[in-house]
């Protein structure tokens, strides 16, 4: 592909879902509206809110319905929820979602851990919401997780990942994504699969990929499928998420990391990087600790020394501006 006919990128922001369920703390309701609206404001094409799994497993998004009906719906954004069955369809059908996500596992031991099902079970179960959805008008999403390896079974197949994949596009799924969910790929193995899914046929403008920064090869692991033809990718403000109960495990690929080396790049993806990374500082301060985004930890520390950088107008980001920081919550993170 030449220089100046560069694929459109299309970004799925997760962290008000993917990132904030792997917190152990609960984000205040306000909190969650607020942060959502400034990911409107920063232009994202792509957002996820919240999720409809009870809240008995999920209690830090109990509060989705609320959330969802009380966020700015701007037009031309499309605000995704997770559902993990029909019960949850229905719910976000009632408030007035359109856009879903459904989710299963590649590996059949991660997923009887996850969803309490075999895979088989979980592929009819999803095939009935994504049929209900698509009914009612919905966009569907369907997450497959476990695709480069299972924390139980360790390698998974090429040829299964493709079998559920084409289970889930058969099933009326319009958009696919497939987790790297303990960070363990490789670019060479992300070339691999994307290869084998062109070979056989997928269509790849339909298939996103969402990494983990578990060990550092997410952006890598992004480049690579960026070269075998995939134009959409997860990711979550500042690398939010991972799991609390393990410290220093870095969690999703970082929103402003992707967006950086993108728009480096020649790549167009409509978000608003300033203003991303502002959200990004926002978040850490709802959250309270350090975040793992690199391209976050920069920006923080730029924005701490603004005042001594004011002539940096050269900086490759070009963004000391901080444009957002007035409006960081103003009660000490701590209360919140
Ligand atoms: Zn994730």
């Amino acid at each position: 592909m030449g220089e100046g006919r560069k694929a459109r990128i299309r970004v799925f922001e997760v962290a008000a879902r993917d990132g904030f369920q792997n917190e152990d703390v609960f984000i205040p309701t306000p909190t969650k509206i607020e942060f959502i609206n400034k990911l409107s404001k920063a232009s994202f094409s792509d957002i996820e809110v919240g999720s409809f799994v009870s809240a008995r497993w999920i209690p830090q998004l109990a509060d989705t319905p609320e959330v969802y009906e009380a966020i700015e719906k701007v037009p031309g954004v499309r605000y995704w929820t997770l559902v993990p069955n029909l019960k949850g369809f229905e719910r976000a059908k009632a408030v007035g979602a359109r856009w879903i996500a459904v989710f299963m596992s590649a590996s059949e031991s991660h997923n009887k851990k996850n969803v309490n099902r075999t895979v088989d079970q979980s592929l009819r179960e999803l095939g009935e919401v994504i049929g209900e959805a698509k009914r009612s008008g919905f966009e569907v999403r369907a997450y497959l997780s476990t695709v480069f390896g299972c924390p139980y079974e360790g390698a998974v197949p090429v040829a299964r990942v493709i079998r559920l994949s084409a289970r889930l596009l058969e099933a009326g799924a319009d958009l696919l994504s497939l987790g790297d969910t303990i960070g363990v790929a490789d670019p060479g193995q992300v070339g691999e699969l994307v290869d084998s899914l062109r070979t056989a046929g997928f269509p790849l403008e339909r298939m996103a990929l969402h990494f983990h920064d578990t060990r550092g090869t997410a952006l890598a692991n992004v480049l690579a499928g960026l070269q075998a033809g995939i134009t959409s990718f997860d990711a979550a403000l500042a690398g939010l998420g991972g799991c609390p109960y393990a410290p220093g495990a870095s969690g999703n690929l970082a929103t402003e990391d992707l967006l950086y080396m993108l728009h480096r790049m020649g790549y167009d993806t409509g978000v608003d990087l300033d203003r991303a990374a502002d959200n990004g500082d926002y978040l850490q301060k709802v959250i309270n600790r350090p975040l793992p985004g690199r391209y976050h930890a920069w920006h923080m520390a730029a924005c701490r020394h603004r005042i001594h950088a004011t002539t940096s107008t050269d900086q490759p980001g070009g963004d000391l501006s901080c444009r957002n920081s007035s409006s960081a919550p103003e009660k000490e993170p701590s209360s919140i």
